[in-house]
């Protein structure tokens, strides 16, 4: 069939708008109505070539719709479900055995490879492949074929529109939180970069019961959104240290949770002087290969601290995002305020206004 996709054609170039053939289901596939697609960093550096996608491509990674068909081997959803569309895994390597499919061994080819095991495109434009399965689904597209593994069926009465960037973004935020981290009631939780992941980490630092979640970036209106969701404190580092800043807000003790998405290594090598003893620096954002940070390791080593990294919240994305659905409806979790909505037609807008820190999380409308 004929679908409307925006397009990464070519490195570090806006997407265009164009007519591509979907080819047929798949057994393991359903056939969604995309009905919003959140735009995520992770679309932009793939865009921009800095991890391997083919290019072109159809990318999206927070997909939300409806499923218009299932192949012969899906069970996990009907013809009429909503569904929320999240990050593909295997289901069959010992990470996923375990429960850990955000590690899952056979990440990169199920959500980074652009195609189907059998080498195969969902999407050709004039019979030229163009990648698909984007985190299993390549969501820029009116119909996307979807893997099994990306699909969760949700709550019909809450609003597609709103719930598309719970499949990645917060779900990184959140999950690091109350998946990972699980920090101690009346703990500080410093949060680095309020972007979608940081306010989804801010949020649940609220609701897992920290006395103290601190927020830091270089917007003052992000502060001020951050404020609205649950930061108890904010620091601004264009003004402020910030293990200065966070050992003046907690009377010298350091924070005990400092969660960064910004990837940025000069700002992860100051964090080690703002966390307090057993501490732990969780690093979720994401930076180009080869990227590195260097710790001080003499004076700190009696600190006891933890550095580690988390992908995708550490979620089972079919139990996580219905229960961040769950604690939205009762209002704790009120991550609509960080969405605006753009046409398909304006979606480089949203990738511009996200870089700009304009809009927190653009979410495309099909
Ligand atoms: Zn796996």
């Amino acid at each position: 069939m004929q679908i409307t996709a925006a397009v990464a054609r070519s490195t570090g170039n806006p997407l265009t708008i164009e007519t591509l053939e979907l080819d047929e289901l798949r057994p393991n596939e359903a056939r969604v109505r995309i009905v919003a697609s959140g735009v995520c960093h992770t679309d932009a550096i793939v865009r921009d070539g800095i991890y391997p996608t083919p290019l072109p491509a159809v990318l999206g990674h927070e997909g939300a719709g409806v499923v218009e068909a299932v192949g012969d081997a899906v069970t996990a959803v009907a013809v009429g479900d909503h569904v929320v569309l999240s990050a593909a895994y295997c289901g069959k390597c010992d990470r996923c055995r375990a429960g850990q499919m955000a590690y899952c061994e056979n990440l990169f080819a199920a959500d980074f490879g652009g195609r189907r095991p059998d080498g195969s495109t969902a999407f050709s434009s004039d019979s030229e492949p163009i990648s698909s399965h984007f985190f299993g689904q390549s969501s820029f597209a009116a119909f996307a074929n979807v893997v099994e593994e990306s699909l969760i069926k949700i709550d019909p009465d809450v609003p597609l529109e709103l719930m598309a960037p719970l499949g990645c973004g917060l779900q990184t935020g959140a999950g690091a939180i109350l998946n990972e981290l699980k920090p101690d009631l009346g703990s500080t939780l410093v949060v680095l970069g309020t972007g979608a992941v940081g306010s989804g980490a801010i949020m649940a630092g609220k609701i897992a019961g920290c006395a103290r979640v601190i927020a830091v970036d270089i917007h003052d209106s992000r502060l001020e959104m951050s404020k609205e969701l649950g930061a108890t404190d904010t620091i601004n580092t264009t003004r402020q240290k910030l293990a200065e800043a966070v050992n003046e807000i907690t009377s010298g003790r350091g924070a005990d949770y400092i969660v960064d998405t910004t990837a940025r290594p000069e700002l992860l090598e100051q964090a080690v002087d703002a966390l307090a003893i057993r501490g732990t620096l969780a690093l979720v954002g994401a930076a180009a290969p080869g990227t590195t940070a260097s710790f001080e390791i003499g004076a700190s080593l009696v600190k006891g601290w933890t550095f580690k990294t988390i992908i995708q919240g550490s979620s089972v994305p079919q139990i996580f995002i219905p229960r961040l659905i769950e604690l939205w409806q009762r209002g704790q979790f009120p991550f609509d305020r960080l969405i605006k909505h753009y046409p398909l037609a304006d979606i480089n807008q949203g990738f511009d206004d996200s870089k700009n820190g304009i809009t927190i999380k653009p979410v495309v409308l099909h």
